[in-house]
């Protein structure tokens, strides 16, 4: 897939001394890729919603009828929030190691800080810092990247849009519809 500048302008680091707030960098001659701290603020973001959507109240969750894009134009019920838990929770498990996902369950999901991480697996703080930019940035671009539906942009999740469908399939005008059409 293309990363474009305007995309990666606005998550890049104004203080990243790789890319100077642009947000990509030079990989070859002509090819640019997202620098690692686009990545990052990706995996940020994303996992700030998964912690909103594992902290809500479950009552508050709530069915959504949306479009799943295709050349179909075919709509599901579904609840986004658990769907949302479960894909980052899938993915996280497939992309990292056994000795990644052991720092990602303490640091993020039990919330140790770095001092008992290091403790507890027993790793310098340089290490350990290492190996949290370098997973924070994997998973980012994976969150990114993934094919049909990337966990990011988060609009498109939840919304329920994807680039395909905005760039050929869309309407021009109003909203999608929220009932299925009643047979005759
Ligand atoms: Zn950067």
């Amino acid at each position: 897939m293309e990363w474009t500048r305007s995309e990666t302008l606005g998550l890049a680091s104004v203080q990243c001394t790789t890319c100077h707030g642009l947000g990509l960098r030079l990989v070859k001659r002509d090819k640019e890729a997202p620098c690692n701290c686009v990545l990052r603020s990706i995996f940020r973001i994303c996992f700030r919603r998964f912690r909103q959507c594992v902290e809500k109240e479950k009552h508050l969750s709530h069915c959504t009828f949306s479009f799943t894009g295709g050349r179909d134009r075919s709509m599901s019920w579904g609840r986004k929030q658990e769907e949302y838990i479960a894909d980052f929770l899938l993915m996280v498990r497939r992309l990292l190691s056994d000795d990644e996902y052991r720092i990602f369950k303490f640091h993020y999901l039990l919330g140790a800080d770095w001092r008992l991480c290091c403790m507890k697996l027993k790793l310098d703080r340089g290490d350990f810092f290492h190996y949290v930019y370098k997973l924070e940035a994997r998973l980012g671009k994976a969150f990114r990247e993934v094919e049909p539906y990337g966990l990011f942009p988060l609009d498109e999740y939840f919304g329920g849009t994807t680039r395909e469908v905005v760039a050929f399939d869309a309407p021009r005008k109003g909203p999608f519809p929220l009932r299925p059409p009643i047979a005759a």
